[in-house]
C-alpha cells in the first residue's frame, strides 16, 4: 500500500497541472487580447505549445510501427483476428450512432432556419467524385513505397487545411484536389504504415523462436517511446497553456463570431455531449458491467491533451499510457486496437461532420430528401475515417460529405471561425471513443488472452 501513495500523488498532481494548464491558457489568452499583442508576440507566446506538439508526434511514427508490431508478435492469428473483428465491429457502430446523433440534432434543433439568402438548386456543385476519394482511401490502405509512406512534407498538410484567405474562391476542382488527397495523414500515409505493421507482426508471431530477435526488438523500441512520453508528459501542461491561450489570441472576433454561428455550435456541442456522457459510457457498461466513470477518470489526462493539441495522433502516447497505467488494459490489447482507432475511429469527427452538412444545407435554404440524408450519415462516416488525426482535418474532408449531396463547398469558410473551438472539443471525443474501444475489446478478449498466459506458464514449468 505504502508503494502505492507516491505514484498516486504524483499522477494527481500530474492531472492537476495540465487541467491547470488549460485554465491558466484561457486565462491568460482572454486577458492577453487587452493588450492587443502583435503577432510576433502571438507567436512567441505559442512558442512552447508548438514544441509540445513537435514532442509529441515526433513520437506517432515510432510508436505505430512498434507497438502493432510487438503488440501483434505476442498474439496468435485467431486471437488477433478476434480482436481485430469487434475492434472493427466497434469503430464502425460507434461513428455510425455518432453521426446520426449529429443528424437528429441539427435537424431537432435547426440551427441554420432562418437564413435569408436564396435557395440554391439541388446538386449544384457535384464536381467531386465521392467514389474516387473512397477509391483512394483503399489505395491508400495499400502504399506502393514504404519509405514514401512514412514521409512528412509541412506543405503538403498546410495547403490542405482550408484557409480562410484562399478558400473564399473554393471550386470544384481545387476541392477535387483536396478530396483526392485526404487520406494523406499529415503527411504520413498512416493508413498504409498500419497495414504494413499489422502484416509484418502477424507473420513475426507466426514464426516462433526464429523471429524472436526481432519480436525483442520493437518490444524494446516501444518501452522506450513510452519512456519518453513519460518525460515529455511533464512538459505538457505548459505546452498546453501556451497552445490553448495562444489560440485565443489568435482568434479574430470572438464575439461575432459566436454570435453569428452561436446555434451551430450549441448543436455541435449537444451532440458530443450526448454521445460522450450517454452513449459511449452506455455501450461500456452494458458490455463490461463495470463503472464507465471510474475508467474515464482513468482517461482524463488523456482527455485533457486532445483538448490542448486537436489531435488524436499526438495525444496518442498518452493514451496508451493512461489506458495501460490507470485503467489496467493489457498491453497487447493497446499495443493492436489503439494505433488503428487512433486513424480511422473518429466519433465526434463524424458527428461533426454531419451536423455541419445538414447545418450548411439549411444555410442554403435547401431541404434534403431522407436519401440525402442517408448519404451524409454515410459520407460523414467515411470522410471521418479518412481524416487525419491532426488538427482542423476533419474540415478538410468535410468536402466529401457536401459534395455528396450537392452543397456549396465554399461554406466550409463560414464554420472556419469557430473550428479552433470545436476542433478540440471533438478530438477529445475521437480519443475517449478509442479509450472506451480498447476497453471493451479488453473485456471481450480478456478469458482467451489469460489462456494464453496460463499456457506459457505451463510451458516454461514443463521445460
Ligand atoms: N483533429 C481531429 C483529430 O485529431 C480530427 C478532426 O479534425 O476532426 O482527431
Amino acid at each position: 500500500l505504502q508503494s502505492c501513495k507516491p505514484k498516486m500523488n504524483k499522477d494527481n498532481l500530474l492531472l492537476l497541472l495540465t487541467v491547470m494548464g488549460v485554465v491558466a491558457g484561457i486565462v491568460l489568452g482572454s486577458l492577453l487580447r487587452f493588450a492587443n499583442l502583435d503577432s510576433t508576440a502571438i507567436h512567441l507566446i505559442q512558442y512552447p505549445g508548438e514544441l509540445l506538439m513537435r514532442m509529441l508526434k515526433m513520437m506517432v511514427l515510432p510508436l505505430i510501427i512498434s507497438s502493432l508490431i510487438s503488440g501483434l508478435a505476442q498474439l496468435d492469428a485467431k486471437e488477433s483476428g478476434k480482436m481485430g473483428s469487434w475492434a472493427l465491429l466497434y469503430y464502425f457502430s460507434t461513428t455510425m450512432i455518432a453521426a446520426i446523433i449529429g443528424i437528429i440534432m441539427v435537424l431537432t434543433i435547426q440551427p441554420g432556419a432562418n437564413s435569408d439568402r436564396p435557395t440554391i438548386a439541388k446538386g449544384e456543385e457535384k464536381e467531386v467524385s465521392t467514389l474516387d476519394a473512397i477509391l483512394d482511401l483503399i489505395r491508400n490502405v495499400f502504399p506502393d513505397n514504404l519509405v514514401q509512406a512514412c514521409f512528412r512534407n509541412d506543405e503538403t498538410v498546410y495547403k490542405h487545411v482550408p484557409n480562410p484567405n484562399y478558400d473564399a474562391s473554393i471550386n470544384g476542382s481545387m476541392a477535387t484536389m483536396r478530396v483526392r488527397s485526404l487520406v494523406l495523414k499529415d503527411g504520413m500515409n498512416v493508413l498504409g504504415l498500419i497495414t504494413f505493421s499489422i502484416g509484418f507482426g502477424i507473420i513475426l508471431g507466426a514464426m516462433g523462436p526464429e523471429g524472436q530477435v526481432m519480436t525483442n526488438f520493437f518490444f524494446v523500441l516501444n518501452e522506450i517511446i513510452m519512456r519518453l512520453v513519460k518525460l515529455v508528459i511533464w512538459y505538457s501542461p505548459i505546452g498546453i497553456m501556451c497552445l490553448i491561450s495562444g489560440k485565443i489570441l489568435e482568434v479574430a472576433n470572438i464575439a461575432d463570431t459566436a454570435r453569428m454561428l452561436g446555434m451551430y455550435m450549441v448543436t455541435v456541442l449537444c451532440g458530443l455531449a450526448v454521445h460522450a456522457i450517454i452513449v459511449l459510457p452506455g455501450i461500456y457498461f452494458l458490455v463490461t458491467r463495470k463503472n464507465p466513470w471510474t475508467f474515464f477518470r482513468g482517461m482524463l489526462q488523456a482527455w485533457v491533451m486532445a483538448l490542448g493539441t486537436a489531435s488524436s495522433a499526438a495525444t496518442l502516447p498518452i493514451t496508451f499510457r493512461c489506458l495501460e497505467e490507470n485503467n489496467g488494459i493489457d498491453k497487447r490489447v493497446t499495443r493492436f486496437v489503439l494505433p488503428v482507432g487512433a486513424t480511422v475511429n473518429m466519433d465526434g469527427t463524424a458527428l461533426y461532420e454531419a451536423v455541419a452538412a445538414i447545418f450548411i444545407a439549411q444555410l442554403n435554404r435547401m431541404e434534403l430528401t431522407i436519401g440525402q440524408v442517408i448519404t451524409v450519415s454515410l459520407t460523414a462516416t467515411a470522410a471521418s475515417i479518412g481524416a487525419a488525426s491532426v488538427p482542423s482535418a476533419g474540415l478538410v474532408t468535410m468536402l466529401l460529405v457536401l459534395t455528396s449531396v450537392g452543397l456549396p463547398t465554399s461554406d466550409v469558410t463560414y464554420i472556419i471561425a469557430v473550428d479552433w473551438l470545436l476542433d478540440r472539443i471533438r478530438t477529445s471525443i475521437n480519443v475517449l471513443g478509442d479509450a472506451f474501444g480498447a476497453g471493451i475489446v479488453y473485456h471481450l478478449c480478456k478469458d482467451d488472452l489469460e489462456k494464453i498466459d496460463m499456457e506459457v506458464v505451463k510451458d516454461l514449468n514443463d521445460q
